[in-house]
């Protein structure tokens, strides 16, 4: 389902909380994100209460979406946070995040990111190269740090039900270590003397379809870290899944957490959730520019595009695509498109939609996750608005204004160098 207690039609409009999309979207210029804070509120205490079984310690995802008002709402409501770069540390820290509570995760951490992340006393290291322990270590060492403590990502070489874009658990991908160079990490933690490995971290995919995976990947978690008492904490990473369309249905995030539990009994649990708390939170508003009929297409060309959300282009994922007020003109097949200068630039293609007209506005519906946070200036273009409509439902705030030219030229410089 794509509507939900907080983005909804009614009359013929397309509401966030208590207030008329539109009446939002003409204070602004588009494209132009909307989160509802409630929803992303409920969205929170829904997995919190349904992971309430295990324990589970919810680490929000800062990478899905970093909306400094969106991060406040969550650290408020006392979500830890899983950072990715020292970047989002630096982000999240800035909006009230507590360093002890932030999860450090990355298949590639520079020794300077590893450096800030120890001096501002991250919680956790989530690793996932030998070379990084060494690097950590030495960091810790020097800083006087005693022990860090540390979580290795473990690569469960299992296919996890989702977009091949979007696994990261097979054998062959990137991520994570495998149970070889697991075990020969832990029979040589002595050699890392400022580090606490007590953790092992599971990521392997996001959009996950069901939990025969996940299943999979735990009974080896567990074979793997039984002979190390030291190991208490298993991090179940992200990747619960969200409905883009409005006749798809998830598994029940219920049954997921009884079918998990016997296998994580007698372990902390962390869980690194990001889209399945923003995602349907969030909507990006757009003006249809032109209309252009050929080759036996319509083709609604809008102001938004590949560079607010990729998401189409990257993993031909697909959003459903509203009109804030309802025309009454009926139904046509169309190409929604942007006025980006790449072919891939659809944001919608061979979908039914009402019919539009220069200048009415619609409503790319799921946004919230992977959205502005994948946005970029291609083609000099300036990244979006994002207004949120705050906790009570009836007020609402810009809580980042709309890039400027001047944002586009700002790093420029001339220095010369010598070599
Ligand atoms: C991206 C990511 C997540 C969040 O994934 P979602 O599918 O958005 O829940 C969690 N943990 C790690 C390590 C990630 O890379």
């Amino acid at each position: 389902m794509i509507f939900n207690n907080s983005i909804r039609v009614v009359d013929a409009a397309l509401m966030i909380d208590d207030l008329p999309v539109y009446a939002i979207a003409r204070e602004l210029e588009t494209p132009v994100y909307v989160y509802s804070l409630k929803r992303i509120q409920e969205n929170y205490r829904r997995l919190k209460a349904a992971f309430a079984p295990v324990g589970a310690r919810l680490h929000y995802s800062a990478k899905a979406n970093s909306n400094a008002a969106i991060l406040r709402t969550l650290i408020d409501k006392g979500a830890g946070i899983d950072a990715v770069s020292g970047g989002e540390i630096a982000r999240t820290l800035r909006a009230g995040a507590a360093a002890q509570d932030i999860v450090f995760a990355g298949v590639g951490k520079t020794v300077a990111e590893i450096g800030y992340a120890i001096e501002r006393g991250i919680g956790w290291f989530n690793v996932e190269n030998e070379l990084e322990l060494q690097y950590i270590n030495e960091a810790a060492s020097s800083i006087g740090t005693e022990k860090v403590q540390v979580a290795l990502r473990f690569n469960p070489e299992v296919r996890a039900d989702t977009h091949p874009q979007i696994s990261t658990g097979h054998g062959g991908a990137k991520f994570g270590l495998t149970a070889a160079a697991i075990g020969k990490a832990l029979a040589g933690a002595e050699r890392y003397p400022n580090l606490s490995i007590c953790g092992v971290h599971l990521h392997i995919g996001s959009q996950l379809g069901d939990s025969a995976a996940t299943l999979q990947a735990l009974a080896k978690t567990r074979q793997l870290i039984k002979p190390y008492p030291n190991i208490h904490t298993i991090n179940l990473g992200g990747g619960l899944p969200v409905a883009y369309r409005q006749d798809q249905s998830i598994p029940s995030l219920e049954e997921l957490v009884s079918e998990i539990a016997p296998h994580v009994h007698g372990y902390q649990v962390l869980l690194e959730p990001g889209r399945a708390i923003v995602a349907d939170a969030g909507i990006l508003v757009a003006t249809v520019l032109y209309v252009k009929e050929q080759a036996g297409k319509i083709f609604y060309i809008i102001d938004a595009s590949m560079t607010e959300l990729i998401r189409p282009a990257l993993y031909g994922a697909q959003h459903e695509i509203v009109p804030l007020t309802q025309p009454d003109d009926g139904w046509v097949v169309a190409q929604v498109v942007g006025p980006v200068c790449e072919s891939t630039d659809v944001l919608a293609s061979d979908r039914e939609i009402a019919r539009l007209q220069v200048g009415d506005r619609v409503a790319i519906m799921t946004a919230g996750a992977y959205g502005m946070a994948m946005a970029s200036n291609y083609n000099s273009r300036l990244r979006p608005a994002e207004a949120v409509v705050a906790v009570d439902g009836d007020s609402w705030s810009v809580s980042r204004r709309r890039e400027t030219i001047g944002d586009l030229l700002y790093a420029n410089v001339s220095e010369s160098r010598k070599v």
